[in-house]
């Protein structure tokens, strides 16, 4: 059985040194906020070149501290996409704000700079909401077009908060993910590219004043006194034995961006001949860490169905477009709202993806799904 994402692989390659750091950690007994964290947030921030990293609880918690740090609430509209996980959106309603969805590009699945420019306008004119930001999702590991995206923002006053969840280490312009918004956030849930063994996230800022709030927001709103807390906030850190594991992954993860690359090569090339399929589009500037590889397939449930019983284990990112989700039913959309999303959320498939896929694997792979498509 092929695994969708193979975690052991990577885990055999660094048992031992993730066993260490463990021992360090139990032998030291700080397991909140020891020493460990501090020495990741200051790896993280080396290996994307940013100035200020706030560590947390996951990928969600960045999102929600981010938003806080900005004040966003009631009245307030912030432009997601349709086509990501629920946290995205979900983040926006915690604090009470209005998510408003804007479809994305087909070919890279981010967010369209048009729609959103025209959405922004929109929002504006029927008066209703203060617009307040944007959350670019770099989806399935690729950076948004932050060279269009970033003029909008400016030009209308809006924040920009990066959702690179999927893709931590991604680059634009030989510049790297999350450090195209104004606050960046990731996640390290353990199936994402960069993951740790549990839950984890961390925040990304430039921005002194906004490092500071979320670092308060972090631990309940704390001030300099412990016990004289400024402003309501969360329980939000990051586990110091999740550091710990997190610095033995960080390590290796720019070599295992390069295998990334070589395993997402090596299906593209592979799937090139079979005209039924698309692989994905990368724009020339760019360079992905395919949290996820994902195809558009015509008649996909019917394929997907052909390789489960082949034994190729696949995953569809994602079935429903969030504008049709049940918890969003009261914005008061319906299908037709967002045609590109919805049509990729028929279409999509992702293959098993990690840095240690075995190439005769994925020549089965290919060889199975060519015959699915064609038969
Ligand atoms: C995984 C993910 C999140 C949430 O991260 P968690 O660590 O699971 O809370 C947010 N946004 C996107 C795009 C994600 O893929």
């Amino acid at each position: 059985m092929i695994p969708f994402i193979d975690l052991h692989a990577q885990l055999e390659r660094i048992r031992s040194k993730v066993n260490a750091r463990m021992d360090q950690v139990l032998d030291h007994g700080k397991f909140i906020m020891g020493p460990e964290v501090k020495e990741l947030e200051e790896r993280l921030c080396e290996f994307i070149g940013s100035t200020h990293c706030i560590s947390c609880s996951n990928g969600t918690d960045a999102l929600v501290m981010a938003l806080m740090a900005y004040g966003v609430g009631p009245g307030d509209a912030v432009f997601t996409t349709p086509f990501t996980f629920f946290a995205t959106a979900e983040a926006v309603s915690i604090v009470g704000a209005t998510p408003i969805f804007v479809d994305i590009d087909e070919q890279t699945f981010n967010i369209d700079p048009q729609a959103l420019r025209r959405a922004v306008e929109q929002t504006k004119e029927a008066g209703k909401l203060q617009c307040r930001g944007i959350i670019p999702v770099d989806l399935f590991g690729l950076p948004a077009d932050y060279p269009q995206l970033l003029p909008i923002a400016e030009e209308h006053d809006l924040f920009v908060l990066e959702d690179a969840a999927q893709a931590f280490g991604a680059e634009l312009d030989g510049r790297k993910c999350p450090t195209f918004g104004h606050i960046g956030t990731t996640s390290f849930f353990p199936a994402k590219p960069l993951g740790c063994y549990g839950d984890g996230g961390a925040v990304f800022t430039d921005d002194s004043d906004l490092a500071a709030v979320m670092e308060s927001i972090r631990v309940h709103g704390k001030g300099s006194d412990k016990y004289d807390n400024v402003c309501m906030g969360l329980n939000a850190r990051l586990d110091t034995l999740q550091a710990a594991i997190l610095l033995e992954k960080l390590a290796i993860y720019g070599e295992e961006i390069e295998l990334r690359q070589e395993v997402a090569g090596r299906y593209t090339e592979l799937l090139s001949d079979v005209s039924q399929l698309s692989t994905p589009y990368i724009p020339d500037n760019s360079k992905s860490v395919y949290a996820q590889y994902s195809i558009l397939v015509p008649e996909r449930d019917r394929i997907q169905q052909i390789l489960k019983d082949a034994g190729i284990p696949t995953m569809i990112y994602y079935p429903t477009p969030l504008h049709l989700s049940t918890a969003y039913k009261d914005l008061g959309h319906c299908l037709g709202n967002f045609p590109v999303s919805e049509r990729m959320s028929c279409e999509i498939l992702a293959l098993p993806f990690s840095p240690y896929l075995k190439e005769k694997d994925q020549e089965r792979i290919c060889q199975e799904l060519a015959t699915a498509v064609t038969a």
